[in-house]
């Protein structure tokens, strides 16, 4: 590598369709929500050769692009994730077409003979590359490699063998389910092709924000605001738990960004394995719109505890001395 060059860091991932079908389109989106969420840039090629220089993601990225281009996301409240929640969903899923029997003929007609490929459900495809003319040997598309193609295609589902059916699902979402969290239910999508078994529904948790208490993990924390008085003198004040209010006692000289832990009292781990914990940060307000009264006593008791000499001001500029002497 050369001085100056620029390194390419970026993470690319190839999709190669063969043709801007509804399908491919609805691939195609998914994977480019899903990547972008992995932060992979997507290429998509059209039939074409592949660009050399992209490189493909690890299978297992790869997969759960996969998986996200075939997801439907479920939003749930912030609560709804704590404490678990029942939720339906509608997804179209592809159904074997009753009135063809998933033949895509019109029921009375035969099939025949595919033309593109006489019979032999592939083709021979032809390209110059970097390395001379590439022959190879790809599926026809006009009968999808089964060489036979219907005669007279069914009216129901145009020959696409399926229709899709918009089915409601509920979803059991799990307490403590967390953004990106996946759920498979298994067996219950998409029909397989000629007979085969049926796909999943993949169901992508994406869980709100809430304005208080702030997820991270099992882990919730917020900052609660405490006045001067309660940090300096201590004080019985009430705190937001994920239960509700209960009271705490905040002790006596209390500084600004102290953080007070009540161990598992965060959210339920979604596999069981225990809770996480509630973490609060005390943050004073200085008073404001003080009247001359009010000034006066803090003057009063400014000057009685020699503020100006509290310890850590004495030493923050001794070492201030320090420095520049
Ligand atoms: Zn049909
Ligand atoms: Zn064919």
């Amino acid at each position: 590598m050369k001085r100056g060059e620029k390194m390419e860091h970026s993470i690319k991932a190839g999709l190669m369709i063969t043709s801007a079908s509804d399908y491919n389109m609805e691939i195609c989106r998914g994977a480019n929500e899903a990547c972008k969420e992995l932060g992979i840039e997507l290429v998509i090629f059209f039939g074409g050769s592949v660009d050399p220089n992209v490189k493909f993601v690890q299978s297992s990225d790869y997969q759960k692009a996969n998986v996200y281009a075939f997801a439907n996301y479920l939003d749930l409240d912030f609560f709804e994730a704590v404490n678990g929640v029942e939720k339906e969903i509608f997804v179209n899923v592809k159904t074997v077409c009753n009135t063809c029997s998933g033949t895509g003929a019109k029921p009375g007609t035969k099939k025949v003979t595919c033309k593109k490929c006489n019979g032999r459900g592939s083709i021979r495809v032809q390209r110059q590359s970097f390395f001379g003319t590439v022959v190879s040997e790809e599926l026809c598309n006009e009968c999808n490699g089964t060489g036979e193609i219907v005669e007279e295609k069914c009216e129901k589902c145009k020959g696409k063998k399926y229709v899709l059916v918009r089915k409601k699902f509920t979803v059991k979402a799990p307490k403590g389910v967390n953004t990106n969290n996946i759920m498979t239910l298994k067996g219950q999508g998409n029909c397989g092709e000629n007979g085969g078994p049926n796909g999943d529904v993949y169901v992508i948790f994406k869980v709100k924000s809430h304005e208080l208490f702030v997820r991270n993990g099992n882990n919730v924390f917020y900052e609660l605001p405490i006045s001067f008085t309660e940090a300096t003198l201590g004080a019985e004040v009430e705190i937001p738990t994920l239960e509700g209010k209960e009271k705490y006692t905040i002790p006596e000289g209390t500084d600004t960004g102290t953080e007070f832990i009540l161990k598992d009292r965060g959210i339920s781990d979604v596999n069981g394995y225990g809770k996480g914990n509630l973490t609060f940060r005390v943050k004073i307000i200085t008073p404001k719109n003080l009247t001359d009264r009010q000034k006066e006593l803090l003057r009063e008791f400014s000057n009685e505890r020699e503020e100006h000499l509290t310890e850590h001001k004495k030493n923050f500029f001794e070492k201030v001395k320090e420095l520049f002497e």
